[in-house]
């Protein structure tokens, strides 16, 4: 318990609740003071007045939860109000993921599909120009974001189906240093999808050639997250340990009914590479990925759910096999009629789910995507998910174990100052959530449906979520690197 400063007066008190802290640490039951945006007293009840008072007995007071993997890097700008996230309390996203990132755009050239369509009023084609604009129109969420190395290949290399030159690699390399310089938290990449899937591991490393420099983090949707998931691994592993920066492996899991089991040996290896290197991973709690749609997918899964298509909207949340069935053709002209789109893709194995949430260098991330028409249930679902079904239902870790992974352990993975521990001085980004009813209710069927038991939501000492209903404030801040 913490008592710095122990003031007679704070702006805000939470009083009577069970604080979980997000460092892991045991609950232990204070009043929660907050002045001026920040937390200003933890402690004892009785010890502080305040003009506003919110009766919090019964409840977890906790951090507000970081989406560790979100693409909303739109979504904040033309959707500020968030309500996918805050109404399952999170406080901050972390945009950029994959590769693809909002910023930099340049004209003429065409951006990677979730980034495709984008109003004018959302390109920008320098990093910082992106930051300036969040920070002139917050969002009720705290918003930090990567940069992406598929979105800069768009913009500097010629021929995507092979390896950039030494100019186009410079040429992103400098564009990474401006946006490190601007406050982005880091590069991504993603070598699985067709935009970057020629990059070399020396086109990475030559480009995230500064990351360390500004201690920036390299994130990665690996090159292969099936057969080649050992080796995409040592890849990802290897490029980090260059660059000489921690790793965040994207969205962890194995896909394919021949690779179920093998997280097994996926996390032994996470885990024996951590010995000289910081390695975490991401994870969301569902059996189902969402992706592009892809032709060679098809053999792989039978079960696909269309999320969006450009060539036939309508058929957003319909079934493959129902819509083969509906045409009279096969799955493959099926999927051919309604690409290019995205899917879900039930694909993986519910024990390997598990095991890789219950991992201790797993945070989670809802790797959700909020420009699908149809999304997945991960979008609204991730948080209340891992609270109410795995720990509370399932008893895969204690409750203080899942807010650690939505709260500290995110903050430390890509260096967020000042957030992710409820604690004096700490910004007053906090979730107050009922441990006993708190569950997702977003289903492959109803995949907007918000969570239950999020009963307050603060960023920056405001409410954005109060007894279950959004206040409407926009009190986000734009984090950058360092200065969050
Ligand atoms: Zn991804």
């Amino acid at each position: 318990m913490t008592e710095l400063a122990l003031p007679s007066r704070v702006d805000l008190l939470l009083r009577g609740g069970t604080v979980i802290d997000g460092s892991g640490a045991p609950r232990f039951l204070a009043d929660v003071g907050v002045t001026a945006g920040a937390i200003s007293f933890v402690g004892e009840a009785g010890r502080c007045e305040a003009r506003q008072v919110l009766d919090v007995q019964g409840l977890v007071v906790a951090p507000g939860f970081i989406d560790s993997h979100a693409h909303d890097d739109r979504a904040v700008l033309a959707d500020p109000g968030m309500q996918a996230k805050i109404s399952q309390g999170v406080t901050t996203v972390i945009n950029g993921n994959c590769g693809n990132s909002l910023a930099p755009f340049r004209k003429g050239t065409v951006p990677p599909l979730p980034l495709r369509d984008v109003a004018p009023q959302y390109q920008f084609d320098n990093f910082a120009a992106y930051l300036d604009q969040l920070q002139a129109h917050p969002a009720s969420v705290n918003v930090a974001s990567l940069v992406g190395h598929t979105s800069l290949r768009v913009c500097h290399v010629r021929d995507l189906g092979r390896p950039a030159t030494q100019e186009e690699a410079l040429a992103m390399r400098q564009a990474v240093q401006a946006a490190l310089q601007a406050g982005a938290l880091g590069l991504s990449t993603g070598t699985f999808y067709p935009p970057a899937a020629a990059a070399t591991q020396e086109e990475i490393v030559a480009v995230g050639a500064d990351l360390a420099r500004y201690a920036g983090v390299y994130a990665t949707h690996m090159r292969n997250e099936g057969d080649g998931v050992m080796e995409a691994i040592d890849e990802s592993a290897a490029i980090a340990a260059a660059l000489g920066v921690p790793l965040v492996v994207s969205h962890h899991k194995v896909m394919g009914a021949a690779n179920f089991g093998r997280t097994v040996q996926t996390l032994d290896k996470l885990r024996l590479l951590s010995q000289t290197q910081k390695i975490c991973q991401d994870c969301y709690p569902y059996t189902a990925s969402s992706s592009l749609l892809r032709l060679e997918r098809l053999q792989q899964c039978d079960d696909i759910i269309i999320t969006s298509s450009r060539t036939m909207p309508d058929c957003a949340g319909a079934r493959l096999s129902e819509l083969a069935v509906r045409w009279n053709c096969s799955r493959e002209e099926a999927l051919g009629r309604v690409m290019p789109g995205t899917g879900m893709y039930f694909m993986m194995d519910e024990a390997d789910v598990r095991r890789v949430l219950a991992d201790p260098a797993t945070i989670i991330g809802s790797d959700g995507i909020s420009a699908d028409s149809y999304p997945h249930p991960r979008l609204w679902g991730t948080f209340a998910r891992v609270l109410g079904h795995y720990s509370r239902e399932l008893g895969l870790f204690p409750l203080e174990v899942a807010v650690r992974k939505m709260t500290g352990a995110t903050a430390m993975a890509f260096g967020l100052q000042g957030r992710g521990e409820l604690r004096v001085g700490h910004a007053a980004d906090i979730t107050v959530f009922d441990a006993g009813s708190v569950i997702d209710r977003a289903t492959y069927l109803a995949p907007t449906e918000p969570a239950l038991g999020i009963e307050h939501v603060i960023v920056n000492g405001t409410a954005v979520w109060a007894s279950g209903v959004p206040t409407g404030a926009r009190p986000g801040h734009c984090l950058r690197r360092s200065d969050s």
